[in-house]
């Protein structure tokens, strides 16, 4: 048996729980069948840690989460927390524990299933068989940029304005984090900026170019930004991994994400530093929101959380065998026609958010014989 994998898990609040025990039904599938065992531990966050504490996350959650292996999170929010202060949002949990993490990458991959080719309003024959990789600088850029603000110009002019501001190390950490995906994956890179019109942007592109002599391996190539909106929606397959910054990739990944169509398929992954004990911090998280329409009705699709538990495995132990089965149980799963109701089509069956998980392990069974 393989040492035990640490995992903090928050579910969070409205259909996070649902979708999330699916996932803890997994870790227990593996334990049992896999030889690799997880030490689950669960925590609150959001909305349901401001009912038991008054705040969206408590000191002793971001202190377990410094001491796991990876975090995985449901999703927070909710109509029932709209009054409170805004410190104490559900959202401020998420953006606390992101923070206090420092996880400065996004990872979110776009793959189209083939079950699922009609969720996409684009054309069948350009997203099948897509499988691309969106790396987004999370902590940096115009978002966080000082001066920021708005203020008065002597002739009483007012103005608003941020600032797009890199460091060398921050373009390093996450360029060298792309050159490493690229090399797992087809080996190609494409870091996208705005370097015709942004100073920043050129000196972007110089630090990328000053680390490609470490990585000789990957075919890099540079995209502006503009053209890689339109490149994405034109041609998406030409793209192995692209990395960007914080604006950029925030825009990326949204067209991304629409590509295949299905918010309740879509994976993410958050990364930081590796720290003393050689430990990638790391949070896992499905893209979707908490649905509060559908919450507590057993009909949420647990598939993207499930998949975000695949990346899990990929990124924080290295265990690429596992991470490819639980993808390839989802697919069958797919294929065989059961859907959730957001992803429902004519002739499929409907399934629960429970029927769906245990779906997922029956797949698991059968191709583990
Ligand atoms: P949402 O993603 O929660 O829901 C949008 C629509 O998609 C809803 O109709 C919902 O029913 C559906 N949907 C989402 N996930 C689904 C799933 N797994 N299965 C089936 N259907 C699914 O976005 P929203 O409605 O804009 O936000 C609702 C709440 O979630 C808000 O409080 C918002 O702040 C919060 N939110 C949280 C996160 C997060 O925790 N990371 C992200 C986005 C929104």
């Amino acid at each position: 048996m393989l040492a035990n994998k640490k995992l903090l898990v928050l579910a969070g609040d409205g259909i996070g729980p649902e979708v999330m025990s699916q996932v803890v039904n997994v870790t227990e599938w593996m334990a049992k069948k896999r030889t690799v065992s997880f030490d689950v531990s669960q925590g609150l966050i959001g909305g349901a840690c401001y009912d038991a504490h008054g705040c969206a996350l408590t000191d002793e959650t971001v202190a377990d989460a410094m001491c796991v292996d990876a975090v995985m999170l449901g999703a927070v929010g909710g109509p029932q927390w709209d009054g409170v202060a805004r410190e104490n949002r559900p959202e401020a949990g998420l953006l606390r524990i992101r923070k206090e993490l420092d996880l400065y990458a996004n990872l979110r991959p776009a793959i189209a299933f083939d079950a699922l080719l009609d969720a996409s309003t684009l054309k069948t024959d350009i997203i099948k068989g897509l499988n691309i990789m969106i790396l987004r600088e999370l902590t940096g850029g115009v978002y966080f940029g000082e001066p920021r603000g708005t203020d008065v110009l002597p002739d009483g002019t007012r103005r608003g304005f941020d600032t797009q501001i890199y460091t060398d190390g921050e373009i390093e950490r996450i360029a060298r984090l792309g050159f490493e995906m690229a090399q797992k994956s087809r080996g190609r890179l494409t870091s996208v900026d705005k370097a015709n019109v942004m100073e920043s942007g050129v000196f972007w592109r110089e630090i990328v170019n000053s680390l490609h002599k470490d990585y000789a391996d990957v075919e890099l190539s540079h995209m502006y930004a503009d053209n890689c909106a339109m490149q994405m929606v034109r041609d998406p397959k030409q793209f192995d991994v692209i990395v960007t910054d914080n604006l950029f990739g925030d825009l990326l990944s949204d067209v991304a994400a629409m590509l295949t169509g299905s918010l309740g398929m879509l994976p993410s992954a958050s990364l930081g530093e590796v720290d003393e004990s050689g430990r990638r911090r790391a949070l896992y998280e499905p893209v979707h929101g908490s649905a509060p329409d559908i919450a507590g009705q057993d009909m949420a699709n647990p598939l993207a959380t499930i998949l975000s538990f695949a990346m899990c495995l990929r990124y924080s132990f290295d265990m690429m065998d596992d991470a490819n089965l639980i993808e390839q149980a989802v697919q069958n799963v797919l294929n065989n026609g059961l859907r959730t109701g957001d992803i429902m089509s004519k002739g499929m069956d409907k399934v629960s958010t429970a029927v769906m998980g245990e779906a997922v392990i029956s797949e698991l069974e059968k191709m583990t014989g």
